[in-house]
């Protein structure tokens, strides 16, 4: 039994550009300049993080090949300790809330989390217990406006990887409850809240749009702009992250296919983009889109290779 714990990618920079927001605000004090530094990467290799229960340690498999004999829907908890490529996970099955085992169901992640989407009683208790590392907030172009977000800052490209995007700006990094604070007065900023409510398959087919007919320069200049809109200035480092090979219209035009359908399936992993994975086949050549939150953290009788 294995348990797929984390979507790894490497990637490598494809295109580079700056831009610096130039709009009729600026001369007429309705904000600051804003000036992008965009880096266009593209996966280059993708793995799982795999752990076999009861064994905490996860290994990474690169460039998997995945059979699943059967999937039974049970989920194990997603506590884990460490990152990048050494990490231990619970082995415990999920029996609270956010996908947790009762023991960490109140441990300091399932509390930043809580307090990531939103409930503030959460982020008093989270930012004493968080390790002292730092956190990211980031504005993300989903194509349709801003999304401002909170993440661990060594999560950020991952966090950026798993949705649809045309390009996302670090706006600022420190302590959590500082940037608790920070995203949560952002977030409240019009040019922010017009993209409150909109679906994801919405941004993945405006996002996809966006990035097939602009370049790099033209991504930066729209951000430079969006982070102007929502009252910043500065200068910013930002990132799109592009599939290996597929189009992004590929993945926004998917039915995922829900788990029990890859059941009998040898699979192997071609690509990644705004949290999906595409598969191949490996008998019919059919390819395939799973949804990444429906494959992670879920038992699976399953060969590896
Ligand atoms: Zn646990």
């Amino acid at each position: 039994m294995v348990v797929l714990r984390a979507v790894l990618f490497e990637t490598e920079v494809v295109g580079e550009a700056a831009a610096s927001s130039g709009g009729l605000g600026e001369w007429l004090g309705g904000g600051g300049r804003v000036s992008v530094k965009l880096r266009v990467e593209r996966v280059s290799r993708l793995g799982f993080l795999v752990q076999r229960p009861p064994e905490p340690l996860a290994a990474v498999v690169w460039e998997p090949r995945l059979r699943v004999l059967s999937a039974s829907g049970q989920r194990y908890c997603r506590y884990h300790e460490g990152f990048g490529e050494r990490v231990e996970y619970c082995a415990e099955h999920a029996t609270a809330k956010g996908g947790y085992c009762r023991e960490h169901a109140r441990s300091w992640k399932a509390l930043y989390e809580l307090c990531s989407q939103g409930v503030d009683a959460a982020c008093e208790e989270a930012a004493r217990a968080a390790p002292p590392e730092e956190f990211a907030v980031y504005a993300l172009d989903f194509g349709g406006g801003l999304k401002v977000g909170l993440t661990q800052l060594w999560r950020l490209p991952h966090r950026v990887a798993e949705q649809p995007h045309v390009s996302a700006a670090l706006v600022a990094k420190g302590p959590l409850a500082e940037m608790r604070s920070l995203e949560r007065a952002l977030g409240k900023r019009r040019a922010a809240t017009e993209g409150m409510g909109v679906r994801v398959s919405e941004r993945m087919r405006l996002s996809a749009n966006f990035l097939e007919r602009a370049g790099a320069r033209e991504v930066a200049a729209r951000l430079a702009s969006l982070l102007a809109e929502l009252g910043l200035e500065g200068e910013y480092e930002a990132i799109t992250l592009l599939p290996r090979t597929l189009e992004p219209r590929r993945f926004a035009s998917a039915e995922p296919a829900p788990l029990r359908s890859l059941e009998g399936r040898e699979l192997e992993l071609l690509d990644y983009w705004a949290g999906v994975l595409a598969f191949e086949d490996a008998r019919s050549g059919e390819p395939l889109f799973a949804r990444k939150q429906d494959l992670l953290h879920v038992a699976l009788a399953a060969q590896l290779g």
